[in-house]
């Protein structure tokens, strides 16, 4: 379980991660797009994290992944912005007055996120895009959970699943976002925002097992 204080840091953590990422997000990104996924997700991280160290330890889980979200979205612009902030203001809605985050906050969060990013951004399953990433995820998350299996577990079911799911978008043809221009040259390479999605899982399961 997260308390508020540990959303804090774990959002805070997480856009040290994509600043971190930015070279290596934006290299995935040149083979395939224009080669500033990385970049974008840097200064949306960078000024995301400004917004969450400026707000006291002591508010709601659900201001934290709010603000966050819409931080991400006035930052980064682009096609991608709204998509990736969305995922964060989706968790936001989903936590209300919740004072712990958990299993269930965590398997109610992707699936608003993913379905939220779906009907915003119209990207279906193996248009390989993010949605390739949070689709298998979401579902074996929905799964683990209707099995019982713990917060823990449940994240490293997420993680798994995502680097999979990142891996599988490799065959794939592009049919969204620039990438689709590229038609059957987009086959034989990791999707960027995918490979994001699935350091965003990665980075629940981490914090979690550090607790
Ligand atoms: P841009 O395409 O505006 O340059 P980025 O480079 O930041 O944006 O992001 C590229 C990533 O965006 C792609 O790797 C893909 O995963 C993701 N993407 C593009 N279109 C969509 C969409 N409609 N839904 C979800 N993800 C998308
Ligand atoms: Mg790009």
């Amino acid at each position: 379980m997260f308390s508020s204080k540990n959303i804090k840091e774990f959002l805070i953590e997480v856009a040290n991660m994509y600043i971190e990422k930015e070279d290596e997000l934006s290299e995935l990104d040149a083979v395939i797009g224009d080669g500033d996924h990385g970049i974008s997700m840097a200064r949306g991280a960078k000024f995301a994290k400004s917004v969450i160290m400026d707000m006291s330890d002591y508010e709601l889980i659900s201001e934290y992944f709010k603000n966050y979200g819409r931080a991400l979205i006035r930052s980064m612009g682009g096609a991608m912005g709204p998509l990736v902030g969305i995922i964060f203001t989706e968790f936001g809605k989903t936590c209300k007055e919740d004072k712990e985050f958990g299993a269930k906050q965590f398997a109610a969060g992707l699936q608003g996120s993913t379905f939220k990013v779906q009907d915003f951004g119209g990207a279906r399953l193996g248009d390989k895009t993010m949605v390739d990433a949070m689709i298998p995820t979401t579902n074996a998350v929905q799964k683990a959970f209707a099995d019982g299996k713990d917060f823990n577990e449940i994240l490293k079911v997420a993680s798994l699943t995502a680097k999979e799911a990142v891996q599988a978008t490799i065959p794939l043809q592009a049919k969204m976002g620039r990438s689709k221009w590229l038609r059957e040259k987009s086959i034989g390479h990791q999707d960027a925002g995918a490979t994001s999605y699935y350091y965003l899982m990665n980075k629940f399961k981490e914090f979690a097992s550090n607790l």
